[in-house]
């Protein structure tokens, strides 16, 4: 049943004595672990499953260590152990408990992201099945001879599969299993996870990629923790040379777990991974039916699962053989966890690593500035490459300066000439171009032009995006949508809406416009959906359409920015390299060099030379100049400078208190009593209360604190001690953000 393989040695955690007294953690935002009794003789060791009664019902629970022993025996309510359940490693568990001190969580919530499937400890169902019989009918008609011929292999098929297999109708099946020349048998609930083979595809690598996967699959080898900033441009072939660790880890018959920022990512990482390896990888992200969840997370646990992808919630899953842990784009905000509890996915791993002592690998062509200044400080081991595969260059990047351009009037309002020159030139030439503009819809904003009427969002302060294919404006915080109205809501004249800036409808609106010809689809999160919410066919059509060929221009969001290899994409657009913002918060430089310089990767990533023009009313700006002259290392050099001197991270150290809540004063109140109880600290700061950027979120009031304190300051400790004194109310949060990249 559970497959033997090389497992190292664990401290072993001291199975408590026969009575049965246990702290017994649920899966519930709770302070801490409860006292429960066990049965004599059970499996009470840290990680053990068990049935707790919790009022009047009950609740999975874990045995967490011994217990307290404040509460009286008579007291105690017994909790039942799982029958046959496997037990969460102690790694988890200690990991769980490392990930709820350092987030200000209570560890109860952090083991609900690691009990994700409950079922999963739930005793495995049998499949029924069917095998060649002992009886052979006397008539047989052709389907029912080839259905017998397929069966003739001896293997289990459900009625489905033998139809399938033999072309016949389920009823000819079902009639051979009647006459007796099938017989059942049974499978396990689940069709096994095929191993991936080391060795199934070999590449040659070039000097410095090997160089770089030698030193990956020594760190492998050896098997300690040991954290790898792997640092190449866009194309340079990253994934090939961590997939070398992989297959190492392979061969050592380790557990290895890819997270990736976003599930769109996961579906043509799972055909490349296929490619190299032969079989797809297991999958883990939200969009998993119950039934998969269930499936993986079981085989992760008994370790038929070697290789797992998944999104930022896979960190939490029991691998018991862990060898490897890859961070792909570690750059990307969206490892950061922003509901219920905030933590971020690539900081946590690296965490992971440490308590599972294996090796990790955080692999970006534009580093976070927190790993490039390990990587720059000895903290990590900085593996470069330096210059793409093969024959691709890096893409030329060109500045149009839009406070220059004529060529901007009624007609052409987001597409300069010097832009459509390009486009002209590169459809000329048979190749393909991408538009790219980091913002959904028709326009971020519908303005009264006789009254000056702005359309707001009821419930978040922000303002309704026109999306004109569906004739409705929408906040994109809460989902909140309305017909386009003909009439201003707030002086009901008629036809005096005006829609104001570009989203990436009005700019594919504008490239028709010029270019009729031209074959083109747009990319955003409402062109590009994930299964189960469209077929699977649906899925990334636009994307695919790209890679086919059947499209020369994707107009589009981020979501085409990362990842995506488009041989014949030579030329690059974008629309408006403004729109991260040098003003907003500390993080907006580096995102906008980050983001800019991903999707400028997207050029020219084959034989034809690339070329990226940057449409900008800010050409002086560093992050522009930076692009331009194709200078990274000097943008990080300077904005580490700039960090150095704010105090700011990595440098030093930030958290934040956002307080929220539908009662509007209520939540001011409480702010301003946090900010006034703030205890003076050496090295520490706090600024706030202020309301936050979206001051009004589905329908909640939200008000920011901000500490920022030195480098060696105990933060937890300290805000510990300062929510302490502030006795906060059941109608009011207050959520801890420890290390904010965000500031919304
Ligand atoms: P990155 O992740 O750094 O952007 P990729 O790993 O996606 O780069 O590589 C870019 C392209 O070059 C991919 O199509 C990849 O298959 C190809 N490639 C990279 N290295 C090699 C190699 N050594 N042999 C063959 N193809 C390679
Ligand atoms: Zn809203």
């Amino acid at each position: 049943m559970y497959p033997m393989r090389h497992t190292r040695l664990k401290p072993e955690i001291p199975v408590l004595a026969p009575q049965q007294r246990a702290g017994v953690l649920l899966p519930l935002p709770l302070a801490g672990a409860y006292d429960y009794k066990l049965p004599v003789g059970v499996n009470a060791a840290r990680g053990a499953l068990v049935a707790a009664p919790l009022g009047n019902r009950e609740s999975l629970g874990v045995v967490w260590g011994a217990a307290e022993g404040t509460v009286g025996d008579n007291r105690l309510k017994i909790a039942e152990p799982l029958e046959g359940a496997p037990s969460l490693p102690s790694s988890l568990c200690d990991f769980i408990d490392w990930v709820a001190a350092y987030t200000l969580n209570p560890p109860g919530a952090i083991l609900a992201m690691a009990l994700r499937s409950r079922q999963a400890f739930e005793p495995e169902t049998r499949r029924i099945a069917y095998v060649k019989g002992d009886l052979v009918p006397s008539r047989l008609s052709e389907a029912r001879k080839r259905v017998l011929a397929v069966a003739e292999d001896g293997l289990a098929r459900s009625v489905a599969g033998l139809a399938e297999d033999a072309n016949v109708s389920p009823a000819v099946v079902r009639g051979l299993i009647a006459a007796r020349a099938l017989k059942t048998t049974d499978l396990p609930e689940f069709q096994p996870f095929a191993t991936p083979d080391p060795d199934f595809t070999v590449r040659d690598l070039g000097a410095d990629q090997a160089q770089a996967a030698v030193a990956l699959t020594d760190a492998v080898a050896r098997g300690n923790f040991s954290a790898s900033l792997l640092d190449g441009v866009t194309g340079s072939g990253k994934t090939e040379v961590y997939f070398e660790a992989v297959a190492e880890a392979l061969r050592r018959d380790r557990q290895i777990l890819i997270l990736l920022p976003e599930i769109a990512l996961t579906m043509q990482f799972l055909e490349r991974f296929a490619a190299r390896f032969g079989v797809k990888p297991a999958e883990w992200h939200s969009d998993l039916t119950q039934k998969e969840r269930r499936r993986t997370y079981r085989a992760v646990m008994r370790g038929e699962a070697r290789v797992v992808v998944g999104a930022r919630s896979s960190l939490f899953l029991p691998f018991t053989e862990l060898g490897l842990i890859i961070v792909d784009e570690e750059h990307e905000q969206a490892f950061k966890q922003q509901d219920g509890a905030v933590y971020h996915a690539r900081d946590m791993a690296v965490v992971r690593a440490r308590i599972e002592d294996c090796p990790i690998i955080l692999s970006s062509a534009t580093p976070s500035l927190e790993s490039h200044a390990n990587a720059i400080n000895g903290r990590y081991v900085h593996l470069t490459l330096p210059a793409r595969h093969g024959a691709a260059a890096m893409p030329a990047v060109r500045i149009v300066d839009m406070r220059q351009e004529k060529s901007l009037d009624e007609n052409s309002k987001w597409l300069s000439q010097p832009l459509r020159d390009a486009i002209t030139q590169t459809l000329a030439a048979g190749e393909q171009a991408m538009l790219f503009l980091n913002r959904r819809g028709y326009a971020p904003l519908t303005l009264c032009g006789a009254c000056g009427h702005k359309l707001t969002c009821p419930s978040c302060s922000a303002w309704l995006v026109e999306h004109r294919y569906k004739k409705r404006l929408a906040c994109h915080q809460c989902g909140y949508e309305i017909a386009a109205p003909q009439t201003c809501p707030g002086c009901s004249a008629t036809g005096t809406l005006l829609a104001c800036g570009p989203g990436v409808e009005r700019v594919a609106e504008e490239f028709a416009h010029f270019f009729p010809q031209a074959r083109y689809a747009i990319a955003s999160s409402d062109t590009i959906q994930m299964p189960p919410h469209t077929g699977p066919l649906e899925t990334q059509g636009p994307l695919r359409a790209m890679a086919k060929g059947d499209i020369d221009v994707l107009i589009g969001t981020q979501i085409m920015a990362k990842g995506h290899h488009f041989p014949n994409l030579t030329l690059v657009g974008v629309v408006d390299a403004d729109l991260g913002g040098s003003d907003g918060d500390l993080r907006a430089r580096e995102r906008t060099f980050q983001l800019l310089h991903q999707v400028s990767g997207r050029a020219g990533r084959a034989e034809k030379p690339g070329l990226v023009l940057l449409q900008t009313r800010n050409p002086a700006d560093a992050v522009m100049q930076a692009l331009a002259r194709g200078d990274r290392d000097g943008f990080y050099a300077q904005e580490s400078e700039f960090r150095q001197r704010a105090g700011a991270p990595p440098y030093g150290r930030l958290a934040a208190i956002i307080v929220s809540g539908y009662d509007g004063d209520a939540v001011r109140e409480i702010a301003r009593q946090l900010g006034k109880a703030a205890p003076a600290a050496k090295d520490v700061k706090v600024w706030g209360p202020t309301p936050a950027f979206y001051a009004l979120l589905r329908g909640q009031t939200r008000e920011r604190l901000l500490v920022q304190a030195a480098k060696g300051v105990d933060v937890q400790a300290y805000l510990k001690a300062w929510l302490a004194l502030v006795k906060i109310p059941n109608s009011v949060r207050a959520t801890v953000d420890v290390d904010p990249i965000s500031f919304f």
